[in-house]
């Protein structure tokens, strides 16, 4: 079966970089949304907790329970919860779903600052917060996200300056907590000085944006050989004959395909970090290769594959289906 192996050394001197940045290893709040970017949801929880995170941020209440054991503060991002829980804060992305959340639920507030896709209006804040305070629930933090703070344009700049905004309005309030960075807006600043940072990409080591500000990939696939045969110069490969052979070469087929998160975009156009031509269509379980090792590593960036794909890395890692096992190793590659 195709592996994972998860750079234990890499993702340290990721959260090294990032607490630099944060000053404080307890203003990470490391986002482990769909399996943790595909890195394996438990897997990566165990390492942050060893490393000293405290914080973490799911997608939703699945999620929270499979890692609420290794962290102090769990929030997530989309679900309304059954029942209120100490550790457990959920986020209230619409002024009209506030009456939906049990009494004493840990609630923050996402707010819109340009984005557009969910969150309150500038507009409604005041009116949201006494909905919150109506329905009994606990207001502990108000948040929003960037839509572009990956792109070197002014739009990161008055997203700020909006939610510096709100900030002000909301000062009276004094235990309220504020955070808006992403992993592209913390690198993006040298005077972090919110409650938090909302840090994905960064930690796997896989922003595609900017320069890669010595942050290292964290996750490697490796894909497992099923067969090898030699073939001769004209033959053509896979389905569609698509790729036919200019010599004879010897080519093995792995046991990775498009069904295990191996975009399948990739056909015919796509070359292992140690040299090996991919050679006609991905298939759903397979795929095949001008090698004949027997572990093939697929890919040690997600962003060089990204390239390839014509999509983020993103995309290519929480492609990648959680049966793939991971294994964490320390060794040095
Ligand atoms: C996914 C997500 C993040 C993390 O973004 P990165 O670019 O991976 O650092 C932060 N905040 C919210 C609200 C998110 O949905």
């Amino acid at each position: 079966m195709a592996y994972i192996i998860l750079n234990k050394n890499n993702f340290f001197n990721n959260l090294d970089i990032i607490s630099k940045r944060t000053k404080s290893k307890d203003k990470i709040a490391l986002v482990l949304k769909d399996n943790a970017y595909g890195h394996g949801l438990v897997e990566v929880a165990k390492m942050a907790q060893e490393y000293g995170i405290k914080k973490a941020i799911v997608r939703c209440q699945v999620e929270a329970d499979m890692v609420k054991e290794y962290f102090e503060y769990i929030l997530v991002l989309n679900e309304i919860p059954k029942s209120s829980s100490d550790k457990i804060r959920y986020t209230i992305n619409d002024i009209k779903n506030i009456d939906k959340f049990p009494v004493g639920t840990k609630v923050e507030l996402k707010v819109d600052t340009g984005m557009h896709r969910n969150g309150i209006d500038k507009q409604n804040i005041k009116e949201a917060i006494s909905k919150v305070q109506e329905y009994g629930l606990i207001l502990e933090a108000v948040f929003t996200h960037h839509r572009s703070a990956d792109e070197l344009t002014s739009e990161w700049f008055w997203q700020n300056e909006n939610f510096k905004k709100i900030k002000k309005e909301l000062a009276y309030m004094k235990h309220l907590k504020f955070h808006s960075a992403n992993s592209a807006s913390l690198f993006r600043t040298n005077s972090f000085d919110e409650d938090m940072a909302r840090v994905g990409i960064a930690a796997y080591g896989c922003m595609d944006s900017f320069n890669k500000n010595g942050l290292k990939p964290i996750l490697s696939l490796y894909a497992v050989k099923n067969s090898t045969m030699y073939l001769k110069k004209g033959y053509k490969i896979g389905y569609g004959g698509s790729f036919e052979l200019e010599d004879d070469a010897i080519v093995s087929n792995y046991d990775i395909g498009y069904g295990d998160g191996f975009l399948r975009v990739c056909s015919n156009n796509y070359t292992t970090p140690n040299g090996e031509k991919l050679v006609g269509r991905i298939s759903m379980d397979n795929s095949s290769f001008l090698s004949d090792k027997e572990h093939l590593l697929i890919f040690d960036d997600a962003s060089k594959l990204a390239k390839s794909a014509n999509t983020i890395s993103y995309e290519v890692l929480t492609s990648i289906k959680p049966y793939i096992k991971r294994y964490i190793s320390e060794d040095k590659i």
